[in-house]
């Protein structure tokens, strides 16, 4: 699954290709994905105006037009392809954004978990998805960590993975941040100190900034926009290294399910 590191390198990616083109045409060719992609999105697509620039929010992606909104999300296995002209489509190939250049710009979803949506006001967007703050955006800190866990007994680390409480960071960096942080990802929300939260944002920021400059991590094969592999292994510390031993004690990491995902932690260091 993508994680915010790799959207923001698809980000990227798109922004390189779209500078200071328009939007001339949208082919749907299939349209279910998470959700149905409505009748209404090719007009919508079309009448939006040039394509400003694409943004990021959490693990969201959103194009921004002159006079609306689409917001993408990946899901599972959602990726963008730059095709030329004389392109043919490929299997799993849902949209085609056909550009002022005649390039084409096209969304493949294997297991359809992505999804996309047209929207004018994208503030009411987000605000009605009960959203936290973006992990990497100046209200997510620690006085505000520290209010919305001081009445949540549940596991920090599974705190930390909902999206009520801060956007996007998943698993492995939630996994990672702790870790650094030594905080075990089994304490109780509200049993940290504010010393040990202020750590806590502190690394969550650390590990997502490192991964996007690293080009996004990922266990999994990814498509950047542009349809080269986007991912580059970063040195994940605990993630995936169950019963390898701890870069700072050498004893052996471990791994505990936690609201169903696997959450992997140095039992020594981290208390
Ligand atoms: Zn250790």
């Amino acid at each position: 699954m993508p994680e915010l590191p790799e959207v923001e390198t698809v980000k990227r990616g798109l922004n390189e290709i779209i500078k200071r083109k328009k939007i001339k045409d949208v082919k749907i060719h299939k349209r279910q994905l998470r959700y149905l992609i409505p009748k209404s999105f090719k007009n919508n697509m079309i009448n939006a105006g040039a394509l400003l620039e694409v943004e990021r929010r959490a693990k969201y992606l959103v194009f921004v037009f002159k006079h609306g909104y689409m917001i993408n999300h990946l899901g599972m296995t959602g990726n963008w392809k730059l095709k030329k002209n004389d392109y043919k489509l490929e299997k799993h190939d849902h949209v085609e954004l056909i550009m002022s250049d005649q390039q084409r710009l096209i969304y493949n979803d294997p297991r359809r978990f992505g999804s996309m949506i047209y929207e004018e006001d994208i503030d009411s967007f987000f605000k009605s998805k009960n959203h936290g703050p973006e992990p990497l955006g100046h209200s997510y800190n620690a006085s505000y960590l520290l209010k919305k866990i001081a009445n949540k007994s549940a596991p920090i680390k599974s705190v930390l993975m909902d999206q009520a409480v801060v956007l996007g960071v998943g698993n492995i960096y939630v996994s990672e941040a702790l870790f650094r942080a030594k905080v075990s990802p089994l304490r109780p929300a509200n049993a940290l100190k504010p010393e040990e939260a202020k750590l806590v944002v502190k690394y969550c920021k650390t590990v997502l900034k490192e991964a996007i400059k690293a080009g996004g991590s990922t266990i999994k094969d990814f498509k950047k926009a542009g349809g080269e592999s986007g991912y580059f292994q970063t040195r994940l510390k605990v993630y995936g290294r169950e019963g390898q031993l701890c870069i700072s004690c050498d004893l052996p990491i471990a791994n505990v399910k936690l609201a169903g995902r696997s959450s992997f932690w140095c039992p020594h260091c981290q208390k």
